[in-house]
């Protein structure tokens, strides 16, 4: 992707659209940060106030206004609050600036605001841009007023102090709240993110009636093994149930699921370390039998196809047995999977028409 196109689609980039309310995790770095900032509005308005021997009208209106805005919070778009705390604040440092001057550090709670105005998800990059560069442009503005203009009150040695040090710690503190509350909640929704990719995919490789992996899930179990162990040896097998549509006409379709329930069950309690099975499809059902040749991988299915018949089932009032034929392959350690189970398939229908009941190897 080249840089224009890169910052094109930063610039454009698509953001959640806001419903009603604000997520939780900025609500509370608003409220938090908010309230704060009242407190802090209210030690520097009885601080000025010490200094200049009377309160002054602009603090005193911020202080309100904050409230308000802390009041008013389930009301507005997290836009709309960002934007009354920007105002307030930018009211407060004109007039703190007209006031006291440049140096007793006040600006910095510029900081903590821009920081509200990232973390913002509903905000594109193009206003976060627009927001940062009106910050900017109005602390430019600002230090070149406080240039050309003394400040018409005077702060003794220790107000000056005491400004110093919560102008330099509040920004501090309300940056460090704002980035845990924004990183743990990042972390939060990319564990929860995790989570349910890993139930999507479990859910998307397994069979719902039978519970076992499906075709896709054991297919890329084969490759995965393939790719891991190229010089290893390894059986493949597909089993098919015996006249299964009589099952169902003569019982029901319910009792055909009940069948293809049970068995699953059997090759999942017979297969331990032996094998990984899956439901191929229908009533057909593949084996993949890791490190085995075709003598040990017939003779795991001739066990298996021994106990199946004697598997005892009851639907009902029915009791009643079933058979399975297997057609078995091994890795010739050239052939695709593909053409391996091709090759068990082909012996599987071998079984079919010579008398079905059988494994084929
Ligand atoms: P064969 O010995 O030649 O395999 O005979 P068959 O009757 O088993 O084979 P056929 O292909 O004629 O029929 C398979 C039947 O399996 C037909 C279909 O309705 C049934 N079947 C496939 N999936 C399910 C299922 O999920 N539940 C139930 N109850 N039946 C199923
Ligand atoms: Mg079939
Ligand atoms: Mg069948």
């Amino acid at each position: 992707m080249g840089k224009t196109q890169f910052l094109y689609n930063f610039l454009h980039q698509e953001v959640p659209r806001s419903g009603r309310g604000m997520p939780t995790y900025y609500r509370t770095a608003l409220f938090i940060s908010e309230a704060i900032l009242a407190s802090y509005f209210l030690a520097g308005t009885v601080l000025s106030a010490l200094a200049t021997g009377a309160p002054a009208l602009v603090p005193i209106a911020v202080i309100l206004a904050t409230a308000a805005c802390l009041w008013l919070m389930d009301k507005m778009s997290a836009r709309a609050n960002l934007a009354c705390v920007a105002t307030i604040i930018g009211a407060w440092l004109t007039w703190f600036v007209h006031t006291f001057g440049w140096s007793a550090g006040s600006p910095n709670i510029l900081v903590p605001v821009l920081s509200l105005a990232f973390f913002n998800i509903y905000e594109p990059p193009r206003g976060k841009i627009a927001y940062c560069l009106g910050l900017i442009g109005f602390r430019v503005v600002l230090f070149a007023y406080s240039l050309h203009h003394a400040p018409t009150g005077a702060l003794n040695h220790t107000v000056s102090l005491f400004f110093q040090v919560i102008n330099s710690v509040i920004p501090l503190v309300i940056l460090s709240i704002n980035y845990i509350l924004f990183s743990s909640s990042i972390q939060a929704s990319e564990r929860q993110l995790t989570i349910n990719n890993q139930e999507l995919h479990k859910e998307a490789g397994t069979d719902p009636l039978t519970q076992l992996p499906n075709r896709r899930a054991m297919l890329d179990v084969i490759e995965q093994y393939r790719a891991n162990n190229p010089s290893a040896q390894f059986g493949i097998a597909i089993a098919d149930i015996d006249f299964f549509k009589k099952v169902n006409d003569t019982y029901g379709h319910n009792c055909g699921d009940y069948t293809l329930v049970e068995l699953s069950r059997l090759f999942l309690a017979e297969g331990e370390g032996k094998y990984m099975v899956c439901r191929w499809g229908g009533e057909e059902f593949c084996f993949f039998m890791p490190e085995m040749n075709l003598d040990q991988a017939g003779v795991t299915m001739q066990q298996l196809h021994s106990t199946i018949r004697k598997l005892p089932l009851h639907f009902g009032d029915e009791d009643f047995s079933i058979t399975v034929t297997i057609g078995v392959e091994e890795y010739d350690f050239k052939s695709p999977t593909d053409a391996i189970l091709d090759r068990a398939d082909r012996k599987l229908y071998l079984g079919k028409v010579h008398g079905r009941d059988q494994v084929v190897i």
